[in-house]
């Protein structure tokens, strides 16, 4: 096909709220016929990705029911279909209110997810169809007007466009031991793989490498399942996720204005802001989610470097915030002494009988100190840079030279319209992505209120039938 007729086949690779979504799009939007090609390598994650396919009653929604729908323009969506099974979530260990306020199990969102699918499939047109694979795509070849889709089972599929939904990867390993030590059983080094919790549990201490969502994850999960031993928990800051609390945005804002610079001047309107009108800091990080993403662009490289260096995880743990009843419960397993906090870097880890001697130094002090814990859990993040990624696709991408990382290594290099870019700097007619790897280019690009709108303007742009018609203007608002 050439870029310039309507696509008749589209494949989207990975099957997370992303990948789901574009799938939702084309078949509500695909008037002529269309085969949707929906692959996930991981049968538990389809429709339901990394973050929504958790078992975990415990695991609860970050960002209150009122704000989780799927769709931009009915945004009480999501709500309404939580209304209709009041009983059965209020059921659930975690959740004492199925209201616009409340934080519901993210294990109730996946099942969502899927019904948004299974509902868009049997609206879809006459000819408009889904194919649902659970295969891994291993490589791609852009073709003469089309590309090429290699999966791991051998099975070979063709499609007019494709999406690389492949969102959020297992964190990179930290620093600290050999080659070796990654690869024993004492070590799980991906906190979302299967198994890890009825590992745990017989153990008496384990040690949470960063103090993030994922942490607290663990941390819930550990306590709800009633292990009693020790969790250890180490970062560099000793920053941990802030805890919601209902209010609205405040009357706040910042102007974009490029200049050297910005990122402090930024910090300190923000700082005066709250001690002249005495705001809750909350409402004031609630005021600049509408305008991070202009906000992050206009402030050019050197600018984002600084912010990442200085201000990264501060905003992130201000900006990603708990559910109340999990703060309540994170800090009263704090006052019991059964969480340990550790601020500092790991210098050291090696397995000495049978458990791991840690080795930390601690923030600010040349000082090391040492405990053991029986099993340590990499709780640090998703690994964002795409050159260190341990996955075939992205390996024959790279080689094939069809994408590049974005200059921050925050994710992909990305036009406006969704289109990947390749090492020379084009921008593809046939590959397309959203979500997480746009973070470099957007800074909030990972959560569903952001998701969702770039799902239903990717969907679109993909069924256009000429790209190189898309306007400077239009494809501006494609992607944020
Ligand atoms: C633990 C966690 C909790 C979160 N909680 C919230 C929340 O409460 N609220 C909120 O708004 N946001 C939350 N987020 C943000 C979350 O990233 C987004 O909401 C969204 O789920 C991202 O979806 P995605 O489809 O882009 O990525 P993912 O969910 O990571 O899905 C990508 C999928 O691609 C598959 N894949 C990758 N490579 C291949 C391949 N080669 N072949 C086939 N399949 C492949 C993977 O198996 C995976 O299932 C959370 C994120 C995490 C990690």
């Amino acid at each position: 096909m050439n870029p310039a007729s309507p696509p008749q086949t589209i494949a989207i690779v990975g099957a997370g709220f992303s990948g789901t979504l574009v799938a939702a799009h084309l078949l509500s939007r695909a008037k002529a016929p269309l085969t949707i090609h929906l692959i996930e390598r991981e049968r538990s994650r389809f429709a339901r990705g990394v973050a929504y396919s958790t078992t975990e009653d415990c695991h609860l929604l970050n960002v209150p029911a009122g704000n989780m729908s799927a769709y931009p323009d009915d945004r009480e969506h999501f709500l309404r279909w939580a209304q209709a099974r009041v009983a059965e979530l209020l059921d659930c260990a975690c959740v004492s209110e199925v209201t616009a306020a409340a934080y519901l199990p993210r294990r109730a969102y996946g099942d969502y997810i899927a019904e948004v699918l299974d509902e868009a499939e049997r609206g879809a047109a006459p000819g408009v169809g889904l194919e649902r694979r659970i295969d891994e795509v291993a490589s791609l070849k852009v073709e003469e007007g089309g590309v090429g889709l290699r999966l791991a089972s051998g099975t070979q599929l063709r499609a007019d466009r494709v999406v690389l939904a492949l969102g959020n990867f297992r964190p990179g390993d930290p620093s600290g031991a050999d080659a070796a030590f990654y690869r024993s059983a004492r070590y799980r080094g991906d906190p979302w793989g299967p198994d890890v919790l009825e590992r745990l549990l017989p153990t008496e201490s384990c040690l949470l490498v960063g103090s993030g969502l994922t942490m607290v994850d663990w941390a819930i999960t550990l306590n709800q399942a009633g292990y009693r031993g020790a969790i250890h928990v180490v970062s560099r800051r000793g920053l941990w996720p802030q805890r919601h609390k209902p209010g609205a945005p405040a009357a706040f804002g910042i102007e974009p204005s490029g200049q050297v610079g910005a990122v402090r001047d930024g910090l300190h309107s923000i700082r005066a802001f709250i001690r002249n009108t005495g705001a809750d800091w909350r409402s004031v990080i609630d005021a600049l989610r509408p305008v991070t993403q202009t906000l992050w662009k206009s402030l050019g490289l050197p600018e984002q470097r600084r912010f990442l260096r200085h201000l990264r995880t501060f905003w992130d743990c201000h900006r990603h915030r708990l559910a109340p009843g999990i703060a309540a419960r994170l800090a009263a397993m704090r006052d019991s002494g059964q969480l340990v906090r550790h601020v500092g870097r790991i210098r050291s880890f090696r397995e000495v009988g049978g458990q791991v001697e840690v080795t930390i130094r601690p923030r600010g002090s040349d000082q090391s100190y040492v405990f053991n814990v029986d099993t340590v859990v990499n709780c640090s993040g998703s690994e964002s840079d795409y050159r260190r990624l341990d996955s075939t696709l992205v390996k024959d991408l790279l080689g094939q030279r069809l994408i590049r990382p974005d200059p921050l290594a925050l994710g992909l290099d990305v036009a406006d319209n969704g289109a990947l870019i390749d090492a020379d700097g084009v921008a593809s007619a046939f590959l397309f992505t959203l979500g997480p790897p746009q973070k470099g280019r957007l800074w909030e690009t990972t959560a569903v209120p952001e998701i969702r709108g770039q799902a239903a303007r990717l969907a679109a742009e993909l069924l256009k039938s000429d790209h190189s018609e898309c306007s400077e203007e239009s494809s501006q608002s494609v992607m944020e």
